[in-house]
């Protein structure tokens, strides 16, 4: 299997499908599925939440809001997101990479 590029920005027919039932799997099962990320609670200490904590980071399909354009949003970017970059827990990615960009640069048309 190769792959142009597995950054989730532009997923394959397949990559996409994979991800979705991925996404639709028992949360057991995700746990010890291959492409799970462990969380490390002790970097999640920032986190504000009433629910739980992750114990893990699963790939995320999902549907740019802005564009339609689908995108996976990929465990390792959510455990840098949460972990590293102190993003609040009930963040979700809901626009692409395309979209985001442009938003940083203040343009509202990507
Ligand atoms: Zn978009």
């Amino acid at each position: 299997m190769s792959r142009r590029s597995d950054s989730g920005r532009d997923p394959s027919p397949s990559e996409w499908a994979e991800a979705e039932r991925i996404a639709a799997l028992h949360p057991l099962q995700q746990q010890d599925h291959p492409t799970a990320v462990p969380a490390d609670p002790a970097r999640l200490v920032h986190v504000n939440t009433y629910g739980a904590l992750p114990t893990f980071y699963i790939d995320r399909p999902f549907i740019c809001r802005r564009c339609g354009k689908r995108e996976i949003w990929r465990a390792r970017d959510q455990k840098w997101f949460y972990e590293e970059a102190g993003g609040h827990i009930d963040a979700r990615a809901v626009e692409c990479y395309t979209c985001r960009k442009a938003k940083r640069k203040g343009d509202t048309q990507p």
